[in-house]
């Protein structure tokens, strides 16, 4: 075969969801992964906050939402994040970061991924108890100038909402037998050692 065949033969995308809750260390964990697999990394939230230090239409909505830890509708974060993955069309693959938070999200992105000829490849989600989630996020607080992870009451309901709207979101991708669970608690290289051989064993 010629070179240039070889470069013409698609490889399947890599697309994982990060899941957990918050404080549970998705985005330090998302920085990591995209360097090591090459991926681009979609953070909903960092879309949000990106979209209200700009003071955008967007942003605007998205903060009433987000100031009390309250999810932003379904049908807002949707289109929005189709959007942001319509940005990368040569994307080798994608780390979904706080996304999707709810299982009509995650049907949503099945679809969207599908229209595409692509699909999600693992959901990997961090086990972190409750307790150490809020002293995490109070000492976030201290220096991300996030008011979210300030005020223990809407750390609290951030949780809250994880329970009861996101959480069961993990049961859609288990049924299709892509969900896999990761102990969340130890050092940074710990947890990505543990992310990264899920990746590597079950990611293609
Ligand atoms: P995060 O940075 O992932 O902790 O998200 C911060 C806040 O942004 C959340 O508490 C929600 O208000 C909002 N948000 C982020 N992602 C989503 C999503 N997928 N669906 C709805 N709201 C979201």
């Amino acid at each position: 075969m010629q070179d240039t065949e070889l470069t013409t033969i698609p490889q399947k995308m890599l697309n994982i969801v990060l899941f957990g809750p918050p404080g549970a260390g998705k985005g330090t964990q998302s920085q990591k992964l995209v360097d090591a697999f090459n991926l681009v990394h979609l953070s909903t939230g960092d879309i949000f906050r990106f979209n209200i230090k700009n003071n955008t239409e967007l942003g605007q909505l998205a903060q009433s939402y987000m100031d009390k830890g309250n999810l932003v509708p379904d049908e807002v974060t949707i289109n929005m994040l189709e959007a942001e993955v319509a940005k990368y069309p040569d994307a080798k693959g994608f780390i979904f970061d706080g996304f999707p938070r709810t299982t009509n999200q995650a049907v949503a992105l099945d679809k969207y991924l599908e229209s595409k000829g692509t699909s999600i490849s693992l959901m990997l989600a961090l086990q972190v108890d409750e307790e150490e989630l809020i002293q995490r996020l109070l000492l976030r607080g201290k220096d991300s100038g996030r008011a979210d992870d300030t005020d223990e009451s809407i750390i609290r309901n951030r949780i809250n909402v994880y329970n009861e709207q996101t959480a069961v979101a993990a049961d859609y991708y288990n049924q299709q037998g892509k969900f896999h669970s990761i102990h969340g608690v130890g050092s940074i290289e710990e947890i990505f050692d543990r992310l990264s051989s899920v990746i590597v064993e079950k990611g293609r």
